[in-house]
């Protein structure tokens, strides 16, 4: 039986429309949560990123500021620009949108993020709430994931989780979260000897390495929960042909588009073996701003001492 398509385009309207009771409750108290993104430099794929934020916000009908800096800003003109953010009343979170440039101490600008407006989860206060399992920011697509597994109903308690891949804002953070809805959680890298064979434990399977189609039928255990968080963008037909068992509908979109957004895991084997899973696009993508919007309400929330309903 093919596997069921978790579709994240719609959980992630769920959550939009959930959220937008949130603010208008939060709007009749006089709130309304705001979010500063910082842009530094001209990296096409954070431009995109920074305007998807910001739009989502303004439909969301939040605050939010856009804030662009060069190319060639300094770490101290970084910090800063933060630490003004941070004594910004009407800013609830602070975005800074990776990669900076070479020059900047990236570690230092992160670190300059007051907890309490950290809506990335990225500063080291909110990485040890997490491991603790007390109240503070969760990364965005981690969060994201869990809001998929949890609302699509897949048994989390004892089953076996794999999770390729042990980035500080991918693996590592999805793996805790695993492990507090006590999965049994494995965490696989680039060192991990039999891949696949450890791979196909997992009643869970999540994908987040960044290497396109990688993760293939030999990796799956028939009938898992396959998350592919995975974006890599093929751009010519060589790479579609190899990747695709049957190409013919790839290879119409990269005549159309110009390029293929595949995962890290071979689709047609996850819809084949698996018992659901999320496709690429449409799976995780979309939970990620949902999940900032969220993080920066409950910011917004814990910040201004307003008791959450
Ligand atoms: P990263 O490069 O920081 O980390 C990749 C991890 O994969 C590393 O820990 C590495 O050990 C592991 N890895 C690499 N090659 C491997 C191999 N051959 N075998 C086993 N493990 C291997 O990447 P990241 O930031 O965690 O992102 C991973 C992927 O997820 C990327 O494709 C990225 O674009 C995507 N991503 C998607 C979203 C989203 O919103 N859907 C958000 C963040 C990242």
């Amino acid at each position: 039986m093919a596997a069921t398509i978790l579709d994240g385009n719609k959980i992630r309207d769920e959550i939009q429309s959930e959220l937008l009771q949130q603010i208008i409750e939060l709007k009749r108290a006089g709130i309304t949560p705001g979010l500063a993104a910082v842009l530094v430099g001209e990296n096409p794929a954070s431009q995109i990123y920074v305007r998807s934020k910001v739009k989502t916000c303004e439909a969301l009908g939040l605050y939010s500021e856009k804030i662009e800096r060069s190319k060639d800003s300094t770490t101290g003109e970084l910090l800063e620009l933060v630490n003004d953010l941070n004594r910004n009343d009407a800013i609830d979170g602070i975005l800074v949108q990776l990669p900076l440039p070479p020059q900047v101490d990236t570690k230092r600008v992160l670190m300059a993020v007051d907890p309490a407006k950290d809506v990335d989860g990225f500063h080291p206060v909110n990485v040890g709430n997490l491991v603790a399992g007390r109240t503070g920011f969760v990364p965005c697509t981690p969060a994201g994931i869990l809001e998929i597994l949890k609302r699509s109903k897949i048994p989390l308690k004892g089953a076996r989780a794999v999770v390729i891949g042990r980035s500080d804002i991918v693996g590592k953070p999805v793996a805790m979260l695993l492990l507090h809805e006590h999965c049994t959680v494995t965490i696989c890298h680039s060192r991990t000897r039999d891949l696949p064979g450890v791979a196909r434990e997992g009643d869970i399977l999540v994908a987040a390495m960044g290497k396109p189609a990688f993760v293939t039928a030999d990796f799956i255990k028939p009938g898992a929960t396959v998350i592919d968080v995975g974006i890599n963008r093929l751009t010519t037909e060589e790479e579609v042909r190899k990747i695709f068992h049957d190409p013919i509908g790839p290879l119409a979109t990269l005549q159309k588009r110009g390029s293929v957004l595949v995962g890290d895991v071979q689709p047609e084997d996850a819809r084949a073996i698996a018992g659901a899973f999320t496709p690429v696009p449409g799976g995780v993508g979309p939970l990620t701003i949902v999940m900032l919007m969220s993080n920066t309400i409950q910011a917004a929330r814990m910040r201004r001492t307003v008791v959450s309903g």
